[in-house]
């Protein structure tokens, strides 16, 4: 059993449409695959027919901008009840912060002398209600400025460069307990990649086990071996689940390629059973 549990989808900064990821991971052989889009649940229900149609197991979850001692960090949150009010006006005020943040960042860019504008990024963004740097990366190569997302952000909008500002992120302890209040299973999505550094330890993965915290995100492309061996030592030691996925964008990431990391199938039982039953 093949499975994937992190991807994203148009519904906020994939290239693929729900339904396209479906199907591609159906052709790349995948079992089972989550949609896990950013702040955003509006990619579940196209996702859920095109798995029926297929028949493959899709897993609807999302993956939440937190902070933690002021440090980005990504929380997966699988099988949460999407109405659930107190997450839904979370995910609200999180989305809220993506949307005032886009105008922002096209200023700094102007200020830098290129021209681009509001529209431009809006273009790219499509029918995602998750504005992000990669649609603004997307608009920078359109108007010729770099050649793909990856020099959009090394040369700029990640943090220190012309382009960058920050928006807002939920408190991972508040995070933490509000997905479970929701029926879901929290996961911590690659501690030790890019976005997180290393300000989560082994103490304070214990302390988040406490608030609810029920895996680690320990095989995914940010990591190198090294690391995966130390954060699965760390899981097994305080009992957590482990999990590994692609973090697929579709084009918008290379090396994430749909199942280039899988979960272990005990693991994944274990996920799911953690969480609420769903009507
Ligand atoms: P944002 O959500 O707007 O803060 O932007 C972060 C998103 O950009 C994450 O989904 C990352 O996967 C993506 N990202 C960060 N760096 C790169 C890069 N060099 N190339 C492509 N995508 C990136
Ligand atoms: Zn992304
Ligand atoms: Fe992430
Ligand atoms: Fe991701």
């Amino acid at each position: 059993m093949r499975i994937d549990l992190h991807t994203h989808s148009s519904a906020s900064d994939g290239t693929d449409s729900p339904a396209d990821l479906v199907r591609e991971a159906k052709a790349a052989g995948l079992d089972v695959v989550a949609l896990t889009d950013h702040d955003a649940t509006s990619g579940w229900a196209e996702a859920e027919q095109a798995a029926d149609e297929v028949g493959i197991t899709l897993v609807p979850g999302l993956e939440i901008s937190t902070k933690f001692r002021h440090r980005g960090v990504h929380l997966l949150a699988y099988l949460p009840d999407p109405t659930h009010p107190s997450l839904v006006t979370m995910l609200d005020r999180i989305l809220a912060g993506r949307t005032e943040r886009t105008p922002a960042i096209v200023s700094a860019l102007q200020e830098h002398g290129i021209e681009i504008t509001e529209d431009d990024v809006r273009r790219e963004a499509g029918g995602s209600v998750a504005a992000g740097r990669p649609h603004v990366a997307d608009a920078l190569v359109r108007l010729g400025v770099v050649r793909d997302r990856t020099h959009a952000f090394d040369e700029l909008l990640n943090p220190g460069r012309p382009g960058y500002r920050n928006r807002y992120a939920a408190e991972l302890e508040d995070m933490i307990p509000l997905v479970n209040e929701a029926g879901g299973v929290a996961v911590i999505a690659h501690p030790w990649g890019r976005h997180g550094g290393t300000v989560l330890d082994e103490e304070a993965f214990a302390m988040l086990k406490e608030i609810g915290l029920a895996g680690i995100e320990v095989d995914h492309q940010d990591h190198s071996a090294e690391l995966g061996v130390r954060l699965r030592g760390i899981a097994a030691e305080l009992d957590l689940v482990v999990t590994g996925s692609s973090d697929h964008h579709g084009l918008g990431k290379v090396d994430h390629d749909l199942g280039v990391n899988t979960t272990d199938p005990e693991q994944y039982e274990r996920l799911v059973s953690l969480a609420a039953p769903r009507p």
